[in-house]
């Protein structure tokens, strides 16, 4: 059997996030921005974010792990490969 591979990264679309009305998004927006500025790396279309930062954007928005990804993918602001990161940490 292979090795175990890395679970795939959780990747933002910047541009997709910008384009989806602020009720919803504002709050991960607003995390994003956060990490952008904790970075100071603003220049990016996408934003790689931690498998923890998923976690804690779920409670922020009160939803399982799973169900805020479903969302995020619903609205082209996540890889859909998120889903197989997020199996590790739905439970
Ligand atoms: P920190 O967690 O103490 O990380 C310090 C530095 O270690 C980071 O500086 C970065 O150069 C490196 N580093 C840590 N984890 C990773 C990683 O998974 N991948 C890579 N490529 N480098 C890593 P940096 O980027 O300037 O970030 C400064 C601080 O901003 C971090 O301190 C952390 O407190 C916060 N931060 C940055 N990005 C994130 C993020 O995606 N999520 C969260 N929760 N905090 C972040
Ligand atoms: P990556 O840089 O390819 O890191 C992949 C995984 O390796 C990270 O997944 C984390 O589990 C581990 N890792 C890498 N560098 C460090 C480190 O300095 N300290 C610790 N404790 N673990 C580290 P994770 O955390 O899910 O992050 C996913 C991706 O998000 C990272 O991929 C990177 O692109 C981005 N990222 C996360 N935190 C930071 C950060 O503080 N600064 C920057 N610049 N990027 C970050």
């Amino acid at each position: 059997m292979a090795a175990a591979e890395p679970p795939p990264r959780l990747v933002l679309d910047l541009e997709k996030l910008a384009a989806v009305p602020s009720e919803k998004a504002g709050p991960l927006a607003r995390y994003a921005a956060t990490i952008q500025a904790q970075r100071g790396d603003y220049n990016g279309r996408v934003l790689s974010i931690r498998q923890d930062d998923l976690r804690t954007l779920a409670v922020i928005y009160d939803e399982s792990p799973s169900v805020l990804t479903e969302q995020l993918i619903g609205w082209g602001v996540l890889n859909p490969e998120a889903r197989r990161a997020v199996e590790s940490i739905d439970r």
